[in-house]
């Protein structure tokens, strides 16, 4: 045996309320080492002696097996000599009020808990509320740091004498575990009627009925980790019809529930990065494959070839789904708010705003603090590729290769987030929403709020988008104005770019190709952008391609009318309206003579380089979706019915920097008049902008060298053409970046605005 040696240990990340101590102290005594853990205001450290293969054993767990929640960005050892301690043992901190400390999203129900759920020995057995120091919630609960249960919103429920013992024990999973509850002293369920408003059922009564309810057909809205659910069995056609028409939402897919894996596969057609995410513990909603023998009801996604799955992450959840014969096997789980608003979070608000959608309310008594949706990611090429970046994920820090002044970015008017930067963090918000209503702004303003408190960030600088009336942009200037900081106002497009960059941690100041596609941005010339070739970093752009400018008649609102947009567009190429084109079929003698000369007179109608809007002209075009009900519908069902094995194309008309669609257009009409099947042009079509890109791609390189392309915008949720896309480009000696960490539509894009402001010093 060796002599003893010592060790100081400092290790960074999300090291607290994770069950780091109790894991350090575990490990410590199974190597027979003496010393001590503790919480400091920078993370966790340990002293440890021992013999040196002891010491060394320790690291290897530490690095290698550590806690499932934690995140370890840094750890330093530093040798000293050794101390005459006789035990291990877990010592106070004194945290600092001020002090910055990240904090853990919430986290789906580990292995040991849902065992413990449907265990009738375990003291837990079916309490909907169970969670140790390796799941459960945590952002949601969270008021304030440091991160204690008077700080939770747990605060209101004491701890019975058999939680208060496991939660003093170093040695359970429950040591530390703030959120500890079980049916003696925690938070506890009930059923309401809604519009009586009575309390029909308590605690397992109450999870029968609404199992009950729910079987036969009802919609309830259940309260769950960060918000009300509308809930309906996804199987039943009508009540899912019903829930459509209650929740005016007319064809937007509702995301799905089933107790396990095995139930998801019997619906669609998994592989194994899909199975691991669904696994996962940030437990997010996947886009599969809809499996052909699938029974769940086709009006839960109308004219897509994709099922939104999650599985059950809270025991509540698993309590509602668990199987018994004859009872549906999947729920339709879809955020409770009427249409565009944010998630309903609290009981009152909840009984006001869903009361005409809901036949009844699955209540709980543990409040919510925070607001969060569910996450929302697909796969490409066997990783994630997030949509929606919520529960599970936020504020988990997005970790920065080096540190940034402390900057606030205000995101964009859709799919808004926001991002704070602290140091080597930032903070990229949860889905905060579409910034069109009032709840929404109340919701970004207060989300602003709570991360700044949470985090001890005071921005020094603000950023935003470059289009003023974006209700993100006009905070940021009230802002910046009544607090004296400097504002930077940031082109949306060059924000995809960097966000693009800064997602897969781009360290460098050489320039590299941007292919920035999506709906729309203001541009630097006060055109709406969104098909625009880029070159450049963090700190500059400069606009090197970019779609032929198209009008757009009735501004935004060409959003919703692909058919006024397709004759928009043929107007444009002087291309005439010929009676039997889908799109000229769709609006009436009245509605196409005053769309002529709106067109004509350039009446409410700005000019576009927008590939969104091009897709949906191409739909609406070839007869697919002549108006929407959401943005980006037309280009979603359009994807949906592309031929993969379709391998034709049409050329683009390049025009020094215009890249000019008419070609394209003139040749879908044509193979249109031939007869050819939609999949086939919905094919070409795609199978047209990758070439295009490359096309950009390879004269850029020519004249420059550059050969990285990254690829942002919200078009990139195009599978279709992103899977054409990549491989071109890399057969062609490219390297493409995708998203990785955040999504590539304008729910990413604060990350992006707040590296630029970084980066203009
Ligand atoms: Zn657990
Ligand atoms: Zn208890
Ligand atoms: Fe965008």
């Amino acid at each position: 045996m060796s002599k003893n040696a010592g060790l100081q240990i400092e290790v960074s990340g999300i090291v607290q309320g994770v069950g780091f101590r109790p894991f350090v102290y575990a490990l410590a005594e199974s190597l027979h080492l003496t010393g001590w853990v503790r919480n400091t205001s920078g993370g966790v450290q340990i002293a440890l002696n021992g013999p040196p293969e002891a010491l060394q054993a320790f690291l290897d767990a530490l690095q290698h097996h550590p806690p499932p929640l934690a995140r370890l960005d840094h750890i330093e050892t530093l040798s000293v000599p050794p101390s005459s301690a006789e035990r291990f043992e877990i010592i106070a901190s004194q945290p600092r009020p001020d002090q910055f400390m990240p904090i853990s999203p919430d986290r789906a129900i580990c292995s040991d808990c849902r065992r413990e759920l449907f265990d009738s020995s375990d003291r837990r057995y079916r309490y909907p509320f169970l969670n140790c120091t390796n799941c459960g919630p945590r952002f949601t609960i969270i008021r304030d740091i440091p991160y204690d249960r008077p700080n939770t919103t747990l605060t209101d429920f004491p701890l019975c004498p058999a939680c208060q013992e496991e939660y003093h024990n170093p040695l359970d999973r429950r040591f530390h575990a703030q959120p500890i509850a079980c049916p003696t002293c925690g938070p506890q369920l009930w059923f309401e009627a809604a519009g009586s408003g009575a309390i029909l059922a308590q605690r397992e009564n109450a999870l029968q009925i609404a199992r009950q309810w729910l079987h036969q057909g009802k919609i309830l809205a259940v309260k769950g980790l960060g918000g009300f659910h509308l809930v309906c069995d996804a199987t039943n056609p009508q009540a899912v019809a019903n829930l459509r028409n209650r929740k005016k939402r007319s064809d937007k897919p509702f995301a799905l529930m089933a107790f396990d894996l095995d139930t998801i596969e019997q619906h669609a057609l998994l592989c194994q990065a899909e199975r691991n995410l669904l696994t996962s513990n940030s437990s997010p909603i996947v886009l599969l494959t809809r499996h052909p023998a699938s029974s769940i009801a086709e009006q839960v996604a109308p004219h897509q070839t994709s099922l939104g799955f999650m599985l059950p992450y809270t025991p509540l959840h698993l309590l509602l789904l668990e199987p018994e014969s004859g009872y549906p096997n999947a729920w339709v789980m879809t955020s409770a708010n009427r249409s565009e608003e944010p998630i309903a979070y609290e009981d009152a608000d909840a009984r006001q705003r869903l009361g005409n959608l809901a036949d009844g309310y699955l209540f709980h008594n543990r409040p919510i603090h925070m607001r969060v949706d569910d996450s929302v990611v697909r796969t490409v090429h066997q990783a994630a590729y997030p949509l929606r970046r919520a529960r599970g994920y936020a504020p988990e820090s997005i970790h920065l290769h080096r540190s940034l002044p402390a900057i606030l970015a205000t995101g964009a008017e859709l799919k808004n987030t926001f991002c704070l930067t602290h140091q080597q963090h930032a903070f990229l918000s949860h889905h905060i929403g579409d910034l069109e209503n009032y709840e929404t702004l109340g919701a970004f303003e207060a989300g602003i709020a709570h991360y700044e408190r949470l985090f001890r960030v005071h921005p020094e600088r603000i950023a935003c988008d470059l289009h003023p009336n974006y209700l993100a942009s006009r905070y940021a200037h009230q802002r910046a104005t009544a607090e004296a900081l400097p504002l930077y106002t940031i082109q949306h497009h060059h924000a995809h770019l960097a966000a693009c960059l800064a997602d897969n941690n781009w360290d460098s100041t050489e320039p590299v190709i941007g292919l920035t596609l999506d709906g729309s941005g203001l541009g630097s010339d006060g055109v709406i952008w969104g098909g625009e070739v880029l070159i450049g970093g963090y700190a500059s752009f400069q606009r090197v391609f970019h779609l032929r400018e198209m009008p757009l008649p009735g501004g935004d609102l060409a959003t919703r009318n692909p058919a006024r947009m397709a004759l928009a567009c043929l107007w444009a190429i002087g291309q005439p309206w010929e009676a039997h084109l889908p799109p000229v079929q769709t609006l009436c003698e009245k509605e196409r003579s005053i769309l002529r000369s709106q067109l004509d007179q350039r009446i409410n109608t700005p000019f576009t380089t927008s590939m969104g809007r091009l897709f949906d002209a191409a739909a609406a075009l070839i007869g697919l979706r002549p108006t929407t009900t959401y943005e980006g519908q037309a280009a979603i069902e359009f994807e949906a019915i592309a031929d993969p094995n379709e391998t034709g194309f049409y050329p683009f008309a390049f025009e020094g920097q215009i890249l000019d669609p008419q070609p394209v257009l003139l040749a879908l009409l044509q193979d249109w008049y031939t007869g050819l099947p939609t999949p086939i042009l919905s094919a070409r079509f795609h199978n047209s902008i990758a070439q295009m890109l490359l096309q950009t791609c390879l004269q850029i390189r020519q004249q420059t060298s550059i050969s990285i392309v990254a690829l942002s915008g919200g078009v990139w949720q195009n599978l279709f053409l992103l899977l054409k896309t990549l491989p071109l480009l890399e057969q062609n000696g490219f390297n493409p970046l995708i998203h990785r960490r955040i999504p590539t539509n304008d729910g990413g894009l604060a990350l992006g605005q707040a590296w630029i402001a970084a980066a203009q010093d």
